[in-house]
């Protein structure tokens, strides 16, 4: 799928170009570090607000800053000198979390606002944005087999409450700093990732990983049942991480894309019951399911049109399900047993 890809700004990059990461102690932006230090980048400012203890990952020879960029002056500090930046620093969680806490959702409009200044201020060439498919009209998600979400689905505007509304608000400042400023902005409307490092307990995991530890406990304890967050129809698309991080890349260095909403998702739709099968499949262990209807389950169906995409790019998230969940279980497997023999872990 590569034939057709435009060309691309990538080269021009240098490799000592000083790229800034907010939110680098969590999945995402912990996974996007790793892969810039991979591919010989060696000038790497990686921030978060949590305690280094608590990162989820820490890449060798990277400089990392414990910061709180909600505040105006930690975001000048940490765009000193940038020349890109990669702003994924927000309060969020699966449904759990965003259901229940929408302010903490919405303060996160103070990490955008403060760090586009910051970037734009500090000269910075391009700034990437992880908005997300929360930010689409929620009416066009009722039912569990609503059709593919497509960029212009997120007006006449209804985004999800509190996380999803500061998503497209901060995706609109992006945009005039672009058109007012001429920053080149980068926004990318991630649908569910998944992967080894993401958030597996504690609240804040979503669907892949909580499934998949309760499986895992349902196996330890030799339970025969799990508890299911609705009844199990709805439908969501997951997006492997390794697919997550070459995306944002692509993105940020694609010009027609500036200032740009575009969908970074995988278009392989299940529902929950079928995600839970692959994940029974992969362990080797069934269990029964008891559904709680009343538990925090989220739009019917929601799933990535991926025509724009394929389109500018060429290219698209495209690992199956089943391998990305492989690679996954055996992770948050080996977290569990960890933490099970007193080990400090990932959460
Ligand atoms: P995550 O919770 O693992 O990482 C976010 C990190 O941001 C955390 O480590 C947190 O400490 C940090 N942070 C929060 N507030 C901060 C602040 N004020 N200053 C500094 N650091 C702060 O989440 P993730 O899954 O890696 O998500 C990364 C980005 O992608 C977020 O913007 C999120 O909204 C977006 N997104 C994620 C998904 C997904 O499925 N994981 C889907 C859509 C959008």
């Amino acid at each position: 799928m590569t034939a057709n890809r435009p060309k691309r700004i990538e080269d021009l990059r240098k490799k000592d170009d000083l790229i800034v990461v907010t939110g680098a102690g969590g999945f995402i932006a912990g996974s996007l570090v790793r892969s810039f230090h991979d591919k010989g980048f060696t000038n790497i400012r990686a921030v978060d607000k949590k305690p280094l203890e608590a990162w989820y990952q820490k890449t060798p020879g990277v400089e990392n800053l414990v910061l709180d960029v909600s505040f105006r002056d930690n975001c000048v500090r940490a765009c000193e000198g940038a020349v890109e930046v990669y702003n994924l620093a927000a309060d969020m969680g699966g449904m759990g979390f965003i259901e229940r806490y929408r302010i903490e959702c919405l303060r996160s409009v103070l990490i955008n606002t403060h760090m586009i200044e910051a970037a734009q201020r500090a000269g910075a060439d391009r700034y990437f944005f992880s908005s997300s498919a929360c930010a689409y009209n929620v009416d066009l998600q009722k039912d569990t087999q609503s059709r593919a979400l497509k960029e212009t689905d997120a007006y006449p505007a209804n985004a999800e409450r509190g996380y999803g509304w500061e998503k497209l608000f901060s995706e609109i400042v992006c945009q005039e700093y672009s058109a007012e400023r001429g920053l080149k902005t980068a926004i990318a409307r991630f649908h569910n990732v998944y992967g080894p490092f993401g958030t597996w307990d504690g609240g804040r995991e979503k669907a892949p990983a909580a499934l998949s530890r309760k499986v895992i406990e349902a196996k330890d304890h030799g339970a025969r049942a799990i508890e299911i967050w609705g009844d199990g129809t709805r439908t969501r698309s997951f997006m492997w991480i390794g697919d997550c991080v070459n995306g944002i890349d692509m993105i940020m260095h694609c010009d027609e894309l500036i200032a740009t909403p575009i969908n970074l998702g995988s278009h392989e739709l299940v529902s929950v019951n079928e995600l839970l099968g692959i994940i029974e499949e992969i362990a080797g262990f069934k269990v029964a399911r008891r559904y709680d209807l009343d538990a925090p389950k989220g739009v019917g169906g929601r799933n990535s049109d991926n025509t724009m995409i394929r389109s500018v790019l060429g290219w698209e998230p495209s690992t199956p399900l089943r391998t990305g969940m492989a690679k996954t279980y055996a992770w948050i497997e080996e977290q569990y047993a960890l933490r099970k023999a007193g080990n400090k872990v990932v959460l």
